[in-house]
């Protein structure tokens, strides 16, 4: 492993530079490798975005690899912005396992940086820096995806605490996580998009039950069954029945998809001697250029998100161009490679991790929204086009 880089660099005035940084998780994400490939888990993840590894996830915190542009005070490094996405495409570049990673700090870490208490975030946040804590995100259920204002998952505030009663589906990284950001109806009462609320729960509290269901993509999708679940009030995350612009905010962290840029580089980057013919190489030029596009749009939402402004338009611009990009590069490799393409041999080969790749995309256009619903948000939020 790579050695631990001095926390509070900004501190005293001694901030590496980006890529002097991104460097260093380069080489860190190299020595994880033989840990990845010991991973049976991982054998046919064709999305290092939806794999995980606990180990991994231990020894990037010890690293000093989570909450880069976090403040010290909170367990994180006080670097930039900039500083988190580059290191983050190097992570996707070398496939490390990321899911848990994503939805905790990179979604989850800076909601609750921008919308929890002080005293939740004291209490959270230095534990998600040091690895110990891996959040999943409880928002879909059964007959709430798109159409997320629907959710049915219910909330009564009892005393000094929430007790909690629905269901949760495809929630990535259930079986390894520690807690789970619920989204939960807290008056039903209330316009749809009114009486909603977020809440944290350490996901061993009584009640919930995790289950896991196969995908296509080569790993697991979790559902959980919470029945009478009593969470403590002060774990409430924002207003009371105000947690609909939590969650829009929550998604727009989410959307900002810069480890995805960095998989489809190594994919091109693989991809390259076999592409011979002069259409092959054409495509090759372009499937790079909307990669550099995609990075543009990721860097764009994250500056937004970083200022405290509106982003909503912008990651989902982010997140559609990667997202599709993902299918048109796992097409190309089909073309590229052909049949050969489809060998499932385990992503220890470039045969096989194309192979498994090429599952994995399907899911590129409905994880974190679908591709519908970003456009629609684009062109509502960027556009002034009326609802969809
Ligand atoms: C790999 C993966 C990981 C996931 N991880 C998580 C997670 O960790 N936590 C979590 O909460 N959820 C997770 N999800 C769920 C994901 O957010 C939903 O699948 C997604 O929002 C779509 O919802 P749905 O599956 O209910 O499909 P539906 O909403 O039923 O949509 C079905 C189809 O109808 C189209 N459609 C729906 N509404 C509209 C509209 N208004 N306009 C145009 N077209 C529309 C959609 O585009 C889609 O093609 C994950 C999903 C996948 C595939």
């Amino acid at each position: 492993m790579t050695e631990v880089l001095p926390a509070a660099e900004a501190a005293n005035g001694a901030w590496p530079s980006v890529s002097e940084l991104a460097a260093g998780a380069d080489a860190f994400a190299v020595s994880m490798q033989p840990v990845v490939a010991a991973e049976p888990q991982l054998r046919h993840q064709g999305m290092p975005s939806d794999g995980d590894s606990p180990a991994v996830h231990r020894a990037m915190g010890e690293g000093g690899w989570i909450g880069i542009h976090w403040p010290c005070e909170l367990g994180g490094r006080g670097l930039s912005y900039a500083h988190t996405l580059a290191c983050e495409e190097r992570f996707g570049y070398r496939w490390l396992p990321l899911s848990g990673y994503l939805l905790s700090v990179k979604t989850i870490g800076n909601a609750l940086r921008r919308f929890a208490s002080a005293e939740l975030q004291e209490r959270l946040l230095p534990e998600i820096a040091a690895g110990r804590i891996l959040f999943c995100q409880g928002f879909s259920e059964p007959e709430a995806g798109s159409d997320l204002a629907g959710l049915r998952t219910r909330a009564r505030l009892v005393g000094d605490r929430f007790v909690v009663d629905g269901r949760k589906l495809w929630t990535s990284s259930a079986e390894y996580a520690d807690w789970v950001y619920l989204a939960v109806r807290t008056d039903p009462q209330r316009p749809r998009h009114r009486g909603i609320s977020v809440l944290v729960a350490d996901i061993r509290t009584p009640g919930i039950t995790v289950s896991s269901h196969a995908t296509l993509g080569g790993g697991t999708l979790g559902e959980l069954a919470l029945e009478e679940v009593e969470i403590p009030a002060g774990q409430l995350v924002g207003e009371l029945h105000g947690g609909w612009r939590v969650l829009m905010g929550t998604l727009d962290h989410e959307r900002v998809t810069s480890e995805k840029v960095g998989t489809v580089l190594w994919l091109l980057d693989a991809l390259e001697p076999h592409a011979t013919g002069s259409e092959h190489r054409r495509v090759l030029r372009r499937l790079r250029g909307a990669a550099l596009a995609a990075r543009l749009h990721g860097r764009r939402a994250a500056a937004l998100l970083d200022a405290g402004r509106p982003a909503s338009a912008q990651s989902s611009m982010a997140k559609l161009a990667v997202a599709e990009l993902m299918q048109r590069v796992a097409a190309f490799a089909g073309a590229v490679l052909g049949p050969e393409s489809l060998l499932e041999e385990g992503i220890g080969t470039l045969r096989g991790r194309l192979a498994a790749f090429q599952r994995a995309a399907a899911a590129a256009t409905i994880s974190g929204g679908a591709a519908e619903i970003q456009r629609a948000v684009i062109a509502r939020r960027e556009l002034g086009m009326g609802r969809a």
